[in-house]
């Protein structure tokens, strides 16, 4: 059985994934470049002003050695973007949460202390940037984890004898805070992950309604459509031309050889058209054994030797296939180019009128309108 053909209409772009890891490269390089200088920065300015805390003297260096690694990474080896989105990712997300942890572990409030505008901000934007680096499962546990860690932690110096009757307005206020935006993440990543099955699903069902099952050809619903854009004014130079092609004796195949073997005969049929015309060609299924061609931009004496074309190739392929202990199966071919001012349906029946004038005339040969 001949394998199935393409299907003509829109495709799914199986390479979204790496393009999404091209832009990613494109975008984290220079994200991490600046990211470097601005460490750099804010070290030099708080090593001049000798106001650097005994974390940041050690952090700084430590996130600018990791940022500029990553650009490195990235530079040289751009496949590794999804090690180095993670790497990031943790960057932030262990540094800021070690800043808060050892804010915990301090004697007094923590309002004015680690102060709630600090909580406030980085822990959405760890958030954030696990949905830009990870993958939307990742960040939506990574925002549970983190929520959890910090919840432990308030807990913890809330029992401890450090706490403070202000820490627990703090505590609340992130908890709660962040608790809406988890269930915002999550309720926004379940509706993406729907889009994108009804996407697939409704892509899918196009494909179906416009093929042939049994040659993988577009079918006639299909070459409707396109014919009805063909016609279309303004006139084209030259004109369409429409080829229908009919299997000669076809019940005699089915008669002889089976109703599987007419299948295959049908399928070799296909697959011989299609690859004797151009991609931009339209080739479908029209009836049972009858195939409609039309060829866009083609003149018509042209149009003439490729449908003689396309019968000795479909006598040759056949030859050799299914119906081999019948000498392989013959084609007539009605041609017309379309006229001005002419509907979908005039065209056809001339082209029908041409079809049923070669099958008069003795079959296996083409005739024009
Ligand atoms: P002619 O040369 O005049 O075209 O003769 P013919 O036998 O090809 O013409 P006719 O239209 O009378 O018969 C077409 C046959 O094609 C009848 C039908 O059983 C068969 N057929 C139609 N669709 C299929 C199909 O999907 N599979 C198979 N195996 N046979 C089919
Ligand atoms: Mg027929
Ligand atoms: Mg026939």
């Amino acid at each position: 059985m001949v394998p199935p053909l393409p299907p003509p209409a829109p495709s799914v772009d199986l390479s979204a994934e790496q393009a999404f890891d091209r832009l990613m490269v494109r975008v984290m390089v220079p994200l991490f470049a600046v990211g470097t200088l601005v460490i750099a920065l804010l070290w030099w300015m708080e090593v001049s002003e000798g106001r650097l805390s005994v974390v940041n003297r050690y952090a700084y260096p430590a996130m600018g050695v990791v940022y500029a690694s990553c650009v490195a990474v990235l530079w040289r080896w751009p496949r590794c973007v999804g090690a180095v989105r993670w790497v990031g990712f943790l960057a932030v997300a262990v540094s800021q949460l070690g800043e808060l942890a050892i804010e915990l572990l301090q004697v007094g409030p923590l309002i004015g202390n680690y102060d709630a505008i600090t909580l406030l901000t980085w822990l959405p934007l760890i958030h954030a940037l696990a949905f830009i680096l990870l993958d939307s499962r990742a960040a939506v546990w990574s925002a549970c984890i983190i929520l959890l860690l910090v919840a432990a932690g308030f807990a913890w110096r809330l029992t401890s004898p450090l706490g403070q009757g202000k820490d627990v307005a703090l505590l609340l206020n992130v908890l709660a805070s962040h608790a809406v935006f988890i269930v915002c993440l999550t309720g926004w990543l379940q509706m993406k992950r729907l889009l994108s099955r009804q996407h697939g699903v409704a892509q899918q069902l196009r494909v179906l309604a416009a093929t042939d099952s049994l040659t993988g050809l577009a079918n006639r619903r299909q070459a409707v459509v396109v014919l009805g854009g063909l016609v279309r004014p303004p006139p084209r130079v030259p004109p369409p031309v429409a080829l229908l092609c009919d299997i000669d004796h076809f019940k005699h195949v089915n008669d002889r050889l089976g109703h599987e073997a007419g299948d295959q005969v049908l399928a070799e049929v296909a697959e011989a058209l299609l690859r004797a015309t151009r991609s931009s060609d339209l080739v479908a299924r029209w009836g049972g054994e009858e195939f409609l061609i039309v060829l866009p931009g083609t003149p018509l004496p042209e149009a003439i030797e490729l449908a003689e074309r396309l019968r000795q190739r479909v006598a040759a392929a056949t030859a050799q296939g299914a119906a081999l202990a019948l000498g392989g199966a013959t084609l007539s071919v009605g041609i017309a180019a379309h006229r001005a001012d002419e509907s979908v349906t005039d065209w056809l029946r001339r082209t029908d009128a041409a079809l049923y004038r070669a099958k008069n005339a003795g079959r296996d040969r083409c005739e024009a309108a």
